[in-house]
């Protein structure tokens, strides 16, 4: 621990935002620099407290009082090698992990926790601008051969991983650009994309090869990929978006957040969106439905475009703005979350069922929704009903759809595979390994739509299951086994 006193002496600080007026004017992140001294008196507030639950509440299970006593020292160095050994890509989750450390940082039981992402993401930069992280090339090579297909945070940890183990590893991605949904899908404003492509170029200098607009199982041939890899590894992500089919689903103007989102990355990225395709809140009556991330990154980009209004609408109650029974300490809170985006400016209503969708001329004017009241059933189940007379019409001419995804697209690569799938549809895989040999899977493909942070320990854990597969035993750190500790 850095200083003994440092819990006593300073309270939480973050970086402040940019000014939302101003912010929404361009796609750049938000936060304003913040000095080495602040920084300095985060890491102070790290207390010796006896056993940390903080990297439990990780699913990397980063070393964090370690880190951050050695970022209180200045020893960037230290901090980044504790950091590495568990975590390949700290500058991602520094920037937008919703940071489960820090709910179960014990700190945070009467008091506000540690600044943890912020102390991660600080050291990453740091060790960037110093040098510290370059690309590392494998002592030797293996001579075997590893396919990741799907290039999101769990495919590229794989190969990282892979990679460092020695094995040639070669990335499929359908898209054009690397990165999964780093690259297609969170905005800009919480990730620039130059973040995305100064690792990407790292991994292509250690050696990974990186091959685009390679849809396995379309322009790709499974066969291909079986016969020519010692190992294949499936990050193909949870991409099978939640529909709504009421009525007027298909009125022009209602269309899948993703489709929202993953076009902005490209305008951003300065790709021109042909005339026809182009989905523009400019102006319009936005309407979001889902409470969670991706509608939230609706919220933001839907500001950046210059919407008239923005409303997000959610089926489920307001959380509750502290822990309640269900959710005690160190456990992560089901509490209200209001992003920088909310801050930028919109409505939030919750409660609310979607119950139709209205237009003129084929395009969406209005939607229509009832309130919902919701109960706790005997087997402890909710449920809701809805409120007799509650029908509201709001005026909508751009509805986002962000409830969700259900599993990963089964047509094409995992049906020709013949992979066995769970009950809610994502790839069975016990220990990483799916029900045919040699191919493995990882990420939201495996455990379904959830976290960066997870997607980055699934394909590390993953790729030490496939040394083990490859070698017998392996020389890869997993969270149980850093490689500090080892
Ligand atoms: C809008 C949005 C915002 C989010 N914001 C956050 C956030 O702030 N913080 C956070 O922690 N999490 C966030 N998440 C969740 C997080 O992005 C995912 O959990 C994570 O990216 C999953 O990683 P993955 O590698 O498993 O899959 P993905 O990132 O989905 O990558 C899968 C890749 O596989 C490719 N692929 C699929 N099939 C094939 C094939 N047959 N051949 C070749 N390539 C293929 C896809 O094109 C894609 O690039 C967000 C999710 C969304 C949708």
């Amino acid at each position: 621990m850095g200083k003994p006193t440092g819990f006593k002496e300073y309270d939480r600080e973050l970086p402040e935002n940019r000014d939302p007026k101003e912010r929404i004017k361009d796609h750049k992140e938000l936060s304003l620099p913040f000095s080495k001294e602040k920084l300095n008196h985060q890491a102070a507030r790290c207390m010796d407290c006896g056993v940390p639950f903080c990297h439990n509440g990780c699913p990397l299970g980063n070393n964090i009082p370690e880190f951050n006593d050695a970022a209180y020292r200045g020893n960037w160095e230290e901090a980044t090698k504790i950091l590495l050994s568990t975590n390949n890509f700290p500058e991602f989750t520094g920037r937008i992990c919703p940071a489960p450390c820090e709910a179960s940082c014990v700190f945070g039981i009467n008091k506000p926790p540690v600044t943890i992402e912020l102390i991660e993401k600080s050291i990453a930069e740091e060790a960037f601008e110093k040098g510290l992280i370059k690309a590392n090339l494998p002592k030797y090579r293996t001579g075997y051969k590893v396919a990741v297909i799907g290039s999101g945070p769990s495919g590229l940890a794989a190969a990282a991983q892979l990679n460092s183990a020695g094995h040639m590893v070669n990335v499929y991605e359908r898209a054009d650009r690397i990165g999964g949904l780093l690259r297609y899908g969170i905005p800009d404003f919480k990730l620039e994309k130059e973040v995305v492509e100064r690792r990407v170029e790292l991994m292509r200098e250690e050696g990974i090869v990186f091959k685009t607009n390679a849809n396995v199982g379309e322009n790709v041939k499974v066969s291909d990929i079986m016969d020519q890899y010692d190992a294949v590894v499936l990050c193909g992500g949870s991409t099978i978006p939640r529909d709504i089919p009421i009525e007027g689903r298909d009125l022009e103007g209602v269309h899948f957040a993703m489709d929202f989102l993953t076009q902005e990355n490209k305008r951003v990225a300065g790709d021109t969106i042909p005339k026809d395709e182009v989905i523009s809140a400019k102006d319009k009556h936005v309407v979001v439905i889902g409470g969670g991330d991706t509608g939230s990154d609706c919220v933001g980009t839907s500001n950046r475009h210059g919407a008239k209004s923005i409303t997000q609408i959610e089926l489920l109650p307001k959380p509750p703005s502290e822990r309640g029974e269900k959710d005690p300490w160190p456990l992560w809170p089901a509490t209200l979350r209001t992003s920088s985006s909310h801050k930028e400016g919109c409505e939030r209503k919750w409660a609310l069922n979607t119950k139709a969708f209205k237009g003129e001329n084929g395009k969406v004017t209005s939607l229509q929704l009832v309130e919902v009241e919701w109960k706790t059933l005997e087997n402890g189940r909710q449920t809701f009903e809805e409120v007799p007379n509650s029908m509201v019409e709001i005026p909508c001419d751009l509805a986002l759809l962000a409830v969700g995804f259900l599993h990963p697209q089964k047509k094409g690569m995992l049906e020709e595979l013949g992979v066995e799938l769970d009950a809610r549809g994502n790839v069975k895989a016990h220990g990483y390994r799916t029900s045919v040999d040699k191919v493995f899977a990882a990420g939201d493909m495996r455990r379904g739509q959830s976290l960066v942070v997870w997607a980055i320990s699934e394909g590390r854990e993953a790729a030490r299951t496939i040394d083990e597969y490859l070698m017998g035993s392996s020389v890869l750190a997993s969270k149980n086994r850093s490689l500090l500790q080892a």
